[in-house]
This record gives C-alpha cells, structure tokens and sequence, in this order.
C-alpha cells in the first residue's frame, strides 16, 4: 500500500512537471516577434511610447491569425531585414519597399501598399525634377530606397552584364547626401539648413513637411517623366512557407475588407497631429 502511495505521488509529481516544462515551451511558441523602426508615419510611429501604426495593425490581425501574442522590437531601419534573414524575428514589418536585392536575404509577402520618393524642401525652393538637385545637399534615411536612389544617381552605376559605369543624373553636379536615422532627424536638419532637401517616401514625407510651416513636399519624377514606383510587402525568413502563406492569406483579407485603406487615413490624421 505505502508503495503504491509514494508511486502516485511521483506520477503526480511527474505530472505536474511535464506540465510545466509544456507551458512553458508553449510560451516560447506562442510569440510572432515583429521588427520595425517606429519612425514612419503613417506606417508606424511611437504614441504613449508604443509603436503603432497601419503596420503594427497588420502585425496584430497576423498574430491573432496564428494565436500568438505580438512582441514588437522597435530597431534601426537598416538592421531589420538581417534580423528577420537570422531568424532572430519573425516578421519585419516597415513599409519595406521589396526591391531585387532584398528578396535575396528574405521572402516577401504579397503587396500591401505602393509608394514613390518625394522631396521635402522649402516652401521658396524651385525644385521640379531630381535633377534640379544638381550641386544640393540631399538628406535621406540611412538604407532606405530614398537613400540607394540618390547615392547611385550622386556616385553612378554599373552595368551588371557589362561593368560600364553608368552616370548617375546627380554624377558630378557636387550634389552630396547625408544618412539620417529618421526622416524627423533628416528634416530638423534642413530646418537648421545642414541639408536642402530630404528624399523619403510619400507618406511620410507628406506628413513631415505638414509639421513644418515652410517645407512643402514633392514627388520625384526624373526630367523624362520617370518615377520612382515601390511596392510594400512583409519581410518573411527564406523558405518559411507556412508563416508566409498565413502572412499572404491575412493581408489579402485586409485588403479585400478595405481595412488597409481605412488604416492609412486613420493613422495619417493621428500621427500628423503635434
Ligand atoms: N520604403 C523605404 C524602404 O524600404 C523606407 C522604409 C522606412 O524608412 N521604414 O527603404
């Protein structure tokens, strides 16, 4: 009898043990860690200290899709597709423009929003085309499309099939650009005069130049008429397929729904107040 009593209760023991080791796996499972940089409205930007956003709405519909709570890291721009390439984090979520290079170190998802360069200025400037930024100090955010668009147009490109150099339409006009952390950042910057224009995506460049009373924003069109289209996706870690099929299945539904749209307008109005 007494045996059979100690045995009961080191099952029950045992029990309890493997309950705990499995809740506490099941913890670890249920997080979908998402890296950002809040310093992108609308897309996402930081209100009471979090990071919010038509991103960060995103983000929650695709961890309640999977029944994971949502962590959000809040990181450098330029450091987030390495994070997600690693394994490190789950998704990334920015408005990251898919470009070829960047689908070489991550899968993207279906399309979320588009997108083309803007330049902010000042109200008095004359600036039509990215040519007028002959000879001008360009602001940009550090790794960002606005960034890779102005240093090849400032240094030139190389031919892939060829290696001939390419000469960039800002190649040796003394046109120089500077890497900012933040579009805010780039735009104190011009305010104070260290740069003449800052080139950033659309939105946010429409809500920066809004907090300023003498900056106006522009789109980039080249003298030919060109412009710069980008396309916004979620950064998803190569060969994931199951994440990135919910991911895609998630997005679709928003957009189908209108709430993408809706979210745009909402966060617009939100982070252009103050
Ligand atoms: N869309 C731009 C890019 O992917 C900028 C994104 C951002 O600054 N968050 O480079």
């Amino acid at each position: 009898m007494k045996t059979r009593k100690i045995i009961s209760v080191l099952l029950v023991v045992a029990l309890m043990m493997s309950a705990l080791v499995l809740t506490s796996c099941e913890k670890e499972e249920d997080v979908l860690t998402v890296y950002t940089n809040a310093e992108f409205p609308p897309f996402e930007y930081l209100a009471d200290n979090k990071p919010v956003g038509v991103d960060m709405q995103i983000a929650q519909a695709i961890a309640d899709e999977l029944g994971k709570k949502l962590v959000i890291k809040n990181v450098k721009f330029d450091t987030i597709l390495s994070s997600i390439s690693s394994g490190k984090g789950d998704l990334g979520i920015a408005g990251i423009t898919v470009t070829p290079e960047r689908a070489e170190s991550v899968d993207f998802s279906v399309n979320y929003a588009t997108s083309t360069q803007y330049i902010v200025m000042k109200k008095d400037a004359e600036i039509k085309t990215i040519e007028d930024l002959a000879g001008l100090k360009i602001g940009v955010q550090l790794g960002t499309t606005g960034d890779f668009i102005i240093s090849d147009e400032i240094s030139g490109t190389e031919d892939e099939e060829t290696g001939e150099h390419i000469k960039g339409v800002l190649e040796g006009t003394g046109a120089t650009v500077t890497q900012y952390n933040s579009a805010a950042d780039a735009a104190v910057n011009m305010d104070s005069g260290k740069v003449d224009v800052v080139v950033i995506d659309m939105l946010p460049a429409e809500i920066v130049a809004g907090q300023y009373d003498n900056f106006k924003a522009i789109e980039l069109v080249y003298a030919d008429g060109s412009k710069t289209d980008e396309s916004y996706a979620v950064a998803v870690k190569k060969g994931n397929k199951e994440l990135l099929d919910t991911v895609n299945k998630v997005i679709n539904r928003l957009i189908e729904e209108g709430k993408i749209d809706k979210w745009v307008v909402e966060h617009t109005t939100q982070s252009s107040k103050g």
